[in-house]
């Protein structure tokens, strides 16, 4: 194995970030990764049927940081694209997140303004000073009906548990809108990527310094690495430490199985995303990828997303275990001097793809404070 100056252990977002700031300040970069391909879960090709589709599930881009919207602005052009998502309920399809039409549509109501919509909720939520649970903070936020038409069974797929089995946390940010605001997400920045995500990781690592080794497990060349000034490790922080040697110490994880299929219409359904809270299927949601961007294809590709225990690592499980355990590996991870633990995986953290780029570019800032301001200032000037 080459020698570098730094090693990274993935090509996601925080390894692709650390490996171009590297880079830039003439240092060789050496990234590992064990997939056949960059871009970690933002990766996207496209498929049979002339279409953009995103490997591990849809990514929509959202930020209100600057500087976050700044960096990622070097090295793509983007597309404004405010997201929305809807839910088949009752036969119907609504809104989410939950707003005036939502419930109009559900209960056959006719409100109006933020004033009626507010007094629904108040008129429905079930007040819980200090939710105890999922199930409290979801009722507490938007009342029985609402819970069991939206909430009970979707977290019940999404977690393999009820949402009585759930930190209050988990359901508590559910957000409800008192407007007829429809968009998914209330961020300054909602955009996408021209080309797509793999075409900006190329950007980012098209660097001279940097050379990424794919199809190679760092835990498989891992005695071959030496002579390095500082390695970043982007995967799972309790396989690093080899779950300490103890299967009890594996910190919990929920994956998604995505079931292709190509449908010979020009479209399936309304909208890129219809989340199915019910029972009835055991699917969360259908993806139908050429709504991005608005793609024209003769047919289209539909992705349904079933949510499972076993496969790819996507989101942690929050839960007081799995805290205790994570400390653990935190520790043990304080006490390595050339080895950085950055982004969801090695903090055991779900972020969204602006906090990765965000972890990524403070920890550079905190380790080259002098180099890194430096070379902030020069973004400032090119964007
Ligand atoms: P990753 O992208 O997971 O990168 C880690 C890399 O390390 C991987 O490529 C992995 O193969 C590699 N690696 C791990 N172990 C090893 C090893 N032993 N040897 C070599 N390589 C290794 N965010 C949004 O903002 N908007 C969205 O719409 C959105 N949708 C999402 C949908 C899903 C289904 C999921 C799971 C996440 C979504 N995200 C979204 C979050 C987004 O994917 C993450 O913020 C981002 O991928 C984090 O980047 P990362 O570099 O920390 O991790």
């Amino acid at each position: 194995m080459k020698n570098a100056d730094i090693i990274i252990i993935g090509a996601g977002i925080s390894g692709a970030v650390l490996a171009e700031r590297y880079a830039n300040l003439g240092r060789k970069v050496l990234i590992i990764e064990k997939r056949n391909h960059i871009a970690g879960n933002c990766y996207d090709y496209i498929d049979e049927n002339g279409i953009l589709v995103s490997k591990y599930g849809a990514h929509l881009f959202h930020t209100n940081e600057e500087d976050v919207w700044k960096y990622v602005n070097q090295f793509s052009n983007w597309y404004k694209w405010e997201h929305k998502v809807i839910a088949q309920v009752d036969g119907q399809l609504v809104p989410i997140p939950v707003n005036i039409t939502t419930v109009n549509k559900l209960f056959g109501l006719e409100l109006t303004s933020e004033a009626e919509m507010k007094e629904w909720l108040e008129n429905n939520r079930m007040p819980f000073q200090k939710p105890a649970n999922g199930r409290e903070a979801a009722l507490n936020k938007v009342g029985q009906v609402l819970y069991e038409k939206m909430f009970r069974h979707y977290t019940k797929k999404q977690w393999d548990k009820y949402p009585e089995e759930l930190d209050a946390s988990v359901l508590d940010r559910i957000p409800v809108r008192i407007n007829t605001d429809d968009r998914y997400f209330s961020d300054k920045y909602q955009a996408l990527p021209e080309g797509g995500y793999t075409k900006l990781f190329e950007g980012i690592l098209n660097h001279p310094n940097i050379e990424v080794v794919l199809n190679t497990d760092f835990f498989d060349i891992r005695n071959q690495l030496e002579n390095y000034e500082k390695l970043f490790y982007t995967g799972p922080i309790d396989r690093f430490f080899d779950f300490m040697h103890s299967m009890e110490d594996k910190l919990e994880y929920r994956s998604i199985n995505f079931v292709s299929e190509t449908v010979d219409a020009e479209y399936f359904q309304e909208n890129s995303v219809v989340n199915y809270p019910g029972k009835d299927v055991s699917f969360t949601r259908i993806i139908e990828y050429k709504h991005f961007g608005n793609q024209q294809t003769d047919k289209t590709t539909i992705v349904k997303e079933y949510t499972t225990d076993e496969g790819e690592p996507y989101y942690p499980v929050p839960n007081a275990k799995n805290g205790e355990i994570y400390e653990k590996y935190r520790k043990e991870a304080e006490k390595l001097t050339d080895v950085y633990f950055v982004g969801r995986l090695a903090n055991y953290k779900y972020f969204n793809m602006d906090q990765a780029f965000k972890n990524a570019l403070d920890l550079f800032k905190s380790l080259e404070p002098a180099l890194a301001e430096h070379k902030v200032n020069a973004i400032k000037t090119v964007v």
